[in-house]
């Protein structure tokens, strides 16, 4: 049905091992190259534990799989330019390098017509003066690349104050939302788009806790949301499954980010559908014909962060409760441990 045996992934993290878990399920391997430490736990996958400068790591990785994807969206440009000289990367070098900096993703939501925070370029310290006075306060002052988990930002309320993030970045307008919703869409090799349901996230210090299925609002919105989502998707020529961040407002639907890779308010796919956003992932990276999307159960993920992973024991005694834990050792404050998919209907 497809060529590819074997799917190399750029990144060792709980996102690498699930989708990992994922292509062992179809029949297929993958090799994970990491650059950190302990990539998150041991389960069924080769490991290369070397650097993105190391030519020679790369190029024997490369030359071990059939197409590469990614479970993060920093990986240094040189290295994807060897890599891609070997073996075809997917989600394209496009949709990465546009997703990798938030000032070119802004520029290229906005170009494909869509809505997003006002925002304005703020390449040095000394431009961030001239950036709040034409977009006000409060505002979010963000670095363009690297920032997850809310780091690297800095909220602005009074313009006499402001910080410096240290690095280029973005003065984004403070959107009053009376909600956070994310569509998590996939778009096979042959241009078919799947989405899922969107979830309502709720987020504690800039990280993600809780994400909610049904989100609980109007169709209007949910399948405006959906549209969104592919229309980036298409744009792009996407094959993979993205993340799309949106805030609702009275006005209707803003743009948050967009993640070119299987996201943390996706999770709830493991225990709402028949095929989760791991192996849909897979599928469309592979070449296989993807899942529709469908969903069969209500759910509520929750991220087990820190000293969250006390209440393991108890959470593993709930009958309606998923746990996942991605092996990481020691549960540092802030530091994503696990998750609890519970279904509620
Ligand atoms: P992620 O881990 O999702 O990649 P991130 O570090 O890229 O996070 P953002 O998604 O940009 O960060 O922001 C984190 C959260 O901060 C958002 O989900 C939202 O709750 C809040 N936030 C970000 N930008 C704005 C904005 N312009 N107006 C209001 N709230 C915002
Ligand atoms: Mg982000
Ligand atoms: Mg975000």
């Amino acid at each position: 049905m497809s060529d590819v045996c074997t799917i190399g992934i750029l990144g060792g993290g709980q996102l690498g091992r699930m989708l990992s878990v994922a292509a062992s399920r179809l029949g297929l391997r993958c090799h994970i190259y990491e650059p950190g430490a302990a990539p998150a736990g041991d389960v069924a996958y080769t490991l290369t534990n070397a650097t993105y400068t190391d030519d020679a790591a790369l190029t024997d990785f490369a030359g071990s799989v059939d197409v590469v994807t990614y479970e993060f969206e920093n990986v240094p440009t040189e290295a994807l330019d060897l890599i891609e000289s070997i073996v075809p990367i997917r989600p394209n070098r496009h949709a990465l390098a546009v997703s990798q900096d938030r000032l070119t993703e802004k520029t290229f939501l906005n170009e494909i017509g869509l809505t997003t925070a006002p925002f304005a370029d703020v390449p040095e310290r000394d431009a961030l003066a001239g950036a709040l006075a034409q977009i006000g306060t409060p505002s979010i002052l963000k670095t363009r690349r690297m920032g997850y988990d809310g780091k690297g930002q800095v909220r602005i309320t009074d313009a006499g104050d402001a910080e410096w993030t240290g690095a280029p970045s973005v003065l984004e307008g403070f959107v009053e939302f009376s909600g956070e919703i994310s569509v998590i869409v996939a778009r096979g090799a042959d241009g078919q788009v799947a989405a899922y349901d969107p979830g309502l996230n709720v987020h504690g210090e800039g990280i993600l806790r809780t994400t909610t299925v049904p989100c609980g609002l109007p169709a209007m919105l949910t399948s405006d949301a959906v549209l969104i989502a592919a229309r980036i998707a298409n744009a792009l020529d996407y094959v993979g499954v993205m993340g799309v961040e949106l805030f609702v407002t009275p006005q209707g639907l803003i743009v948050n980010e967009i993640a070119p890779r299987v996201h943390n308010s996706g999770h709830w796919t493991q225990a709402g559908c028949a095929v989760d956003q791991f192996e849909q992932h897979i599928r469309a990276v592979a070449g296989l014909p993807l899942g529709d999307g469908g969903r069969y159960a209500d759910v509520v993920m929750e991220n087990l962060i820190g000293d969250d992973m006390k209440r393991v024991p108890d959470l593993m005694r709930a009958a309606d409760t998923q746990v996942h834990l991605y092996g990481k050792g020691e549960a540092r404050a802030g530091r994503k441990m696990g998750h609890v998919n519970r279904v509620t209907r």
